[in-house]
């Protein structure tokens, strides 16, 4: 029986992985590392092959003995040339392959013979044939092609019942897939794809190079270190390191010393680039993405607002404007929960549990149902408030996390800001809860310190214990605090006052005061998730009664009725 384990895997354009299930758990297989393995091949200079990180490492260097994302050859006719040798797109891929199996055997200390590959679901013959004839030569028997989409939406599903449309957001490396699928039962169904082959992860980086490029020309008053492979080289290293920090924190600070010159000056770079900035350069690229939901969405004839899930595959959404720019485009929060690197490994190896008629449990996180934020001042709704909510850890994060961002004093003689630590979703902190504070004073002693800003940072654990600091970076002076049971439910959580004014149309407001009464009867129940939305809702309902605008309380209790609906 020992053979008969099946392994799922991930062959990437840029990392690949491999899970199994154990234990009755999906999991992907680390081998000492992350668990992702750079889908580079190489020789080294022994002429020996090399598959992975140490590959990947000589790429630069060694452009003609190493090879990157070779699935673009998939399926073609394509050699590529390695040393003396050329190779097939299918015998470079069985590197990769080989590599992961041996980390599997090595990890689980049995025999690995098959496994399910995973493909874009816009793969055609050709191509899932080539990758067939890969996995057959590293000796494995391939039970199953299956669509990326379909693994990425088993590892959130598998154990859902109901039919759901989702749509799976992937941005990688270097390709963008955009697929919307239906599931029923663990039964996948892609309904439309689309994307842009050449975006990706590697084009971000490209963006940070340049601009230290043109740091560098402005230093040296001379352009030769755009032509040296080391520098460059070391420029896109610094480069995705930064681009990584950057998904946490509001600023990364990139330091390479000695980039070049021995003898002469040495050539030392150091340069701070904002997520701000950084998130001006990507905001086109990323639009150009958003085109490409849009258009799966029409090609699937799905409308947004029939969407159950938005979930996020491949590293690059990591980077939080991904988030944000698919929740104003969609209208709603999408799931990143489970590893974007690893959940089409994961879902690979769920769907061969399934086949095997194993019992598979769903890929467990913890996350947090609140989005947790900071009261500044700022826009709602057109006008300046001071009950801005700020979001800083947004909900369905995976716990452990820590996310920062950077604020400003109202005026630059400000001595004090108040740092207000709230949890919920509404733009308006006063529609949240408040769950503490504390006065940050002695600012502002340093005459710069203002421009620089206040950089607030929350670290939520799997206890619900949230670590706050804010530091002046002017100055470097912080102060901290913790709140120990950020997650639990408030107190005032299922009290929700509401008034529907002295002098109401009287249809209206007795239409309203019906799903008023129906709100309140399930506040004990709502899920998390749902509770400050419909508490949102209500409110807004309340408030167009109010002012006697029924189109937006007609609007609003449409939207009400139908959460509602769910929940009763
Ligand atoms: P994948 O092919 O899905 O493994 O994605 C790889 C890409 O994700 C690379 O371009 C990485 O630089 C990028 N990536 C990984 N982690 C992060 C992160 N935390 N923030 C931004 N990009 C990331």
């Amino acid at each position: 029986m020992t053979s008969e384990l099946v392994v799922g895997i991930d062959l990437g354009t840029t990392n690949s992985s491999i899970a199994v299930i154990r234990r009755g758990l999906p999991e992907v297989l680390d081998g000492g590392d992350d668990g992702l393995v750079p889908s580079c091949v190489g020789l080294d200079s022994e002429g020996r092959v090399v598959v992975g990180s140490p590959a990947r490492n000589q790429a630069v260097l060694f452009p003609d003995r190493t090879v990157l994302s070779i699935k673009r050859k998939m399926g073609s006719d394509e050699v590529v040339r390695l040393g003396e040798t050329d190779y097939t797109p299918e015998r470079i891929s069985s590197y990769i392959l080989g590599e992961l199996v041996s980390r599997a055997r090595t990890t689980l200390r049995r025999d690995i013979s098959r496994a399910i590959i995973t493909v874009p679901a816009y793969f055609n013959d050709a191509q899932r044939k080539a990758t067939r004839k890969a996995g057959e030569l590293a000796g494995l028997k391939v039970e199953r092609i299956l669509n990326e989409p379909t693994a990425a939406s088993l590892a959130y599903e598998s154990d859902s019942s109901e039919a759901s449309k989702i749509l799976v957001y992937d941005l990688g490396g270097g390709t963008f897939d955009v697929s919307v699928v239906s599931i029923e039962q663990g039964v996948v169904e892609v309904l439309a794809t689309a994307g842009n082959n050449h975006l990706g992860g590697d084009d971000f980086d490209a963006l940070i190079v340049e601009r230290l490029n043109l740091h560098l020309d402005e230093e040296t008053k001379d352009d030769s270190h755009r032509s040296d492979r080391t520098v460059q080289a070391r420029l896109r290293h610094a480069a995705e390191a930064a681009k990584k920090k950057l998904s946490t924190a509001p600023f990364a600070v990139i330091e390479e010393d000695n980039l070049k010159g021995s003898g002469r000056t040495p050539l030392n770079l150091s340069y701070e680039l904002s997520r701000s900035a950084f998130e001006d350069d990507i905001q086109e690229l990323l639009q150009g993405s958003l085109d490409e939901v849009t258009r799966s969405l029409n090609d699937a004839q799905v409308r947004a607002g029939d969407l159950g899930r938005v979930l996020l595959v491949g590293g690059s959404t990591r980077m939080p404007l991904v988030s944000r720019l698919l929740q104003e485009r969609l209208g709603m929060a999408p799931h990143g929960e489970v590893d974007p690197d690893r959940c089409v490994a994961l879902g690979a190896a769920i769907q061969a549990g399934m086949e095997a008629g194993e019992e598979v449990g769903s890929v467990l996180v913890d996350i947090t149902p609140y989005t947790f934020g900071i009261r500044t001042r700022g826009d709602l709704d057109g006008l300046l408030s001071f009950h801005h909510y700020a979001p800083i850890i947004p909900r369905n994060s995976k716990l452990p996390v820590t996310k920062s961002d950077v604020f400003f004093s109202i005026t630059p003689d400000q001595a004090s800001v108040q740092v207000e630590v709230f949890q919920g979703e509404d733009p308006d902190t006063r529609n949240n809860t408040r769950i503490g504070g504390f006065t940050f004073d002695g600012l502002n002693e340093n005459e710069n310190a203002y421009e620089d800003g206040i950089v607030v940072s929350y670290s939520l654990n799997v206890d619900g214990i949230l670590d706050i600091s804010a530091r002046e970076r002017g100055t470097g002076k912080q102060i901290s605090g913790r709140i120990e049971d950020a997650l639990a439910a408030r107190p005032d959580d299922n009290a929700l006052e509401l008034d529907l004014g002295d002098d109401p149309d009287q249809a209206a407001a007795d239409a309203a005061g019906q799903l008023l009464e129906r709100v309140k009867a399930v506040l004990e129940k709502a899920p998390a998730e749902d509770l400050a939305e419909i508490k949102r809702l209500a409110k807004a309902l309340e408030g167009a009664v109010q002012r006697g605008d029924d189109e937006k309380a007609d609007q609003v209790a449409g939207e009400l009725s139908e959460i509602l609906f769910f929940i009763e």
